[in-house]
């Protein structure tokens, strides 16, 4: 691997809470993303996942950290020069539906960052680089004049795609891509991004709940508990030899074709509930469901060290 695109360092996210308190939706989150490949971020719903990938691209105001996109601090840029800079990184949303404008037609939709943005002098211009990226994401010309509710979800997601990509972006967010999708067209999906990613050069943070397509999608994976990363390894690496406690129940819940060893496969069932963001202990955020917790654990909080090459784990039982 080379030097990294991004380099997120501390990140952190709080929201106050009417009534009093604080909401530590990301807290202190760090993690580098290489040119060319993809980093998954799972965890279980609320774990601030989603929030950490709008935060990183400043779709919501960082509370504190660095988020260092080629060599730039993109939290210390002025509004004008972040907007120049958002060319560069792009979001692809869950809800391909809630994110498009059903009022626009397709052609519309697409051309919408080109023209804001003045990349083309003429519509002729817009109109053939809309094309050209309908062609891109696999739909065709006459998709151009129709209208979203006319679309599958897959068809919708990838409008979305192509209004992605119509700046050029180095680095897209992929959040939940394929969560409001049916099953058969997930693979549809994630077989395009791989393919776009190849082709254009793409470094991408995926982010999804289901771990085995995040272990097809990507070159390492991130584990999130409650605003902050658990572990973070190569994905066959974390798959095949998982450390933090976490991270083995997670796994424990995946199904395995085989059914030999699905048999001898122990489900490891979590008690109690994640429980609140607000105004957390200064402990490990994992110690109230951790079948290993002990003392050290209830008193304070381990980092994220690394403990082989590569493979980062916050666990005070993993030395
Ligand atoms: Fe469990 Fe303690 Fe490790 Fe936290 S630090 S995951 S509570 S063993």
């Amino acid at each position: 691997m080379t030097e990294p695109l991004v380099s997120a360092r501390n990140i952190k996210k709080y929201f106050k809470v009417k009534g009093g308190g604080t909401l530590k939706a990301v807290d202190g989150v760090s993690f580098d993303i290489y040119k060319g490949e993809t980093l998954g971020l799972v965890g279980e719903s609320g774990c601030g996942k989603s929030t950490t990938g709008r935060t990183l691209l400043r779709l919501y105001e960082p509370t504190g950290g660095e988020m260092i996109f080629e060599g730039k601090d993109i939290y210390k840029l002025s509004n004008s020069d972040l907007r120049k800079s958002r060319r560069d990184f792009q979001f692809i949303f869950q809800d391909p539906y809630a994110s498009l404008n059903p009022r626009m037609t397709v052609e519309a939709l697409v051309a919408e960052p080109l023209e804001i943005n003045k990349i083309y002098s003429s519509q002729k211009e817009i109109h053939d680089k809309v094309i050209e990226l309908l062609k891109l994401v696999g739909l065709s010309e006459e998709h151009a004049s129709r209208f979203p509710h006319e679309f599958s979800g897959g068809q919708r997601q990838r409008v979305g795609i192509a209004r992605a990509l119509a700046l050029n972006p180095k680095f897209i967010v992929c959040d939940e891509p394929i969560s409001a999708l049916d099953v058969s067209i997930q693979a549809q999906v994630i077989n395009l991004l791989i393919e776009l990613q190849e082709k254009l050069n793409l470094t991408y943070l995926f982010i999804a709940h289901d771990l085995s397509m995040v272990r097809y999608i990507s070159d390492r994976v991130g584990v999130m508990y409650l605003g902050n990363m658990m572990e973070l390894a190569p994905s066959d690496e974390l798959y095949e030899n998982p450390m933090h406690p976490y991270t083995i129940a997670l796994l424990s819940a995946i199904p395995i074709a085989d059914p030999k060893i699905q048999r001898q496969k122990q489900r490891i069932v979590l008690e109690g509930e994640v429980p609140s963001p607000i105004d957390p202990k200064d402990n490990c955020p994992f110690v109230e469901r951790c079948p290993k917790a002990c003392d050290q654990c209830r008193e304070s909080k381990p980092e994220l060290k690394e403990v082989s090459k590569g493979h980062f784990v916050a666990c005070h039982l993993v030395k």
